[in-house]
């Protein structure tokens, strides 16, 4: 039985719809959090509360949760070609602006755009155009490909294999064979004592050969990373980390994919999370902040070297044989493109410059606090840990539900928090005012102290 009322869109969300990330038999008794509205950097309850988003929703509102302007621009562009696709040849004037935007601001010289509609899908893609091109150039066994622990790329069947959470595993057979994973870079948590922040990637990168030796290199095709690790826990890189194992990838000929769907456009200070640490890959899925959110839409960016692979390909094989029904959809592509020039507009590269040192201060300032053993970030992104002693970094055990309860305190305090384990991860909408990083942090400081007095 639940507690809503019949007819209740709390009681008609419980009886129709499956949520993601959600424990389904706990949301029978809790039923949903239903969010009515948004604007700027809030949302707002079914009880007209406004909350500060802390995560810009799942990483991606970039401008907020409301734009009349690219409304606008969706609706002219769906008046006007509502739909059409990208098969056998066919075309459509925004998604050609958007790729050649993309090719224009990319980290790394880029030859080409595939557009599809998610994360999942770009990171789909990606793992086919590594099979694909190691095929097209005589060396079919190259087919394995390594990702990091804890790292999340994905929900597709492909994406999730590359995804090292063993949760999204579970009673799902997965990861799909060929799907390896070396260590989580996470110095705070995983350092040796008295190991140098140098050291442990020297370490990483150590662990990364030696899996790739066991393996043998002539079996691995690709290294897949997000510049930040965002699903990780909004993790940063440990100092010379990139640098090392992009020394090995070279070694083995191993080819390097960024994942710059949460750190693409704005996120870490740069344009591109790859700019902020020195990544030169292959290839680059991005999403989230393409369109600020308010179209499904992302794109994969491939090289020189994997686009002759792929006409080497068609000179064999004839039509590239992969696609999506929505890839290159014209509004989607159109709120895109706007979003790009909205971001060149307001100067978002530089705001998020002229934000950081206020953020990593007012937040870098809660370290003191009894419960916060770390915190890190860069741009607008960083990663809290939250500890039952600073001192031996312990975590509080599980049924205490420490995080549970630090997120319900929260948003009495009108924030809502994204933790990832005993992490807050932080990413608040890129527009983010100064004055309202400060409330952000006065309201996580309050919900710290309440959860500190429950917690005795
Ligand atoms: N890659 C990263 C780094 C992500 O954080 C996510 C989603 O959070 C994805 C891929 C998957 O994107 P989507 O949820 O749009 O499929």
């Amino acid at each position: 039985m639940t507690r809503f009322a019949a007819n209740s869109p709390h009681a008609r969300d419980i009886a129709s719809l499956v949520h993601p990330a959600t424990n389904l038999r706990r949301h029978l008794e809790t039923g949903p959090s239903i969010v009515q509205r948004g604007e700027g950097i809030h949302v707002y309850d079914d009880s007209g509360r406004a909350l500060i988003e802390g995560a810009a929703g799942l990483w991606c509102a970039s401008l907020g949760f409301g734009s009349e302007r690219l409304a606008r621009v969706a609706y002219e562009t769906m008046r006007n070609l509502g739909y059409y696709h990208l098969y056998r040849h066919a075309s459509n004037e925004p998604s050609i602006d958007l790729a050649e935007k993309l090719l224009s601001i990319a980290p790394v010289p880029m030859a080409r755009v595939l557009l599809q509609c998610s994360g999942s899908e770009a990171n789909d893609t990606a793992v086919k155009l590594v099979w694909y091109y190691w095929n097209a150039v005589g060396r079919p066994e190259k087919r394995k490909l390594i990702s990091r622990k804890q790292a999340y790329h994905g929900s597709g069947c492909a994406s999730v294999s590359l995804t090292g959470k063993p949760e999204f595993h579970a009673a799902l057979g997965l990861p799909l064979p060929g799907f390896l994973h070396t260590e989580f870079p996470h110095y705070y948590r995983n350092r040796l004592d008295g190991e140098t922040e140098a050291q442990f990637s020297g370490r990483m990168a150590e662990a990364l050969e030696a899996l790739i030796l066991a393996e043998g290199p002539e079996t691995i095709g690709a290294f897949w990373a997000e510049p930040v690790m965002g699903g990780g826990g909004a993790v940063l890189p440990p100092e010379g980390y990139f640098e090392k194992i992009q020394a090995v990838l070279r070694k083995y000929d191993i080819l390097f994919v960024a994942d710059e769907v949460i750190c693409g456009f704005g996120r870490t200070g740069n344009m591109w999370g790859c700019q902020t640490f020195g990544l030169e890959p292959d290839m680059i899925t991005c999403a989230k902040a393409l369109s600020a959110a308010m179209q499904p839409i992302s794109a994969v960016l491939v090289n020189e070297r994997i686009w002759q692979g792929m006409l080497a390909q068609s000179d064999r094989l004839g039509p590239f044989a992969h696609g999506y029904t929505y890839a290159g959809h014209p509004v989607a592509a159109a709120v895109a493109l706007e979003t790009l020039r909205i971001y060149e507009e307001i100067g978002l590269v530089d705001h998020v410059r002229a934000v950081e040192p206020v953020f990593l201060e007012a937040l870098g300032a809660l370290r003191s606090h009894p419960l916060v053993g770390d915190f890190r970030g860069c741009g607008l992104i960083g990663g809290m840990e939250i500890v039952s002693d600073k001192e031996t970094r312990a975590m509080f055990p599980p049924e205490l539900d420490v995080p549970g309860r630090i997120d319900a305190n929260a948003r009495r305090h009108g924030l809502i928090l994204r933790f990832v384990g005993n992490r807050i991860a932080f990413s608040p909408p890129l527009v983010i005012t100064e004055a309202q990083i400060l409330e952000l942090a006065r309201r996580l400081a309050a919900a710290l102290d309440d959860t500190a007095r429950e917690l005795g």
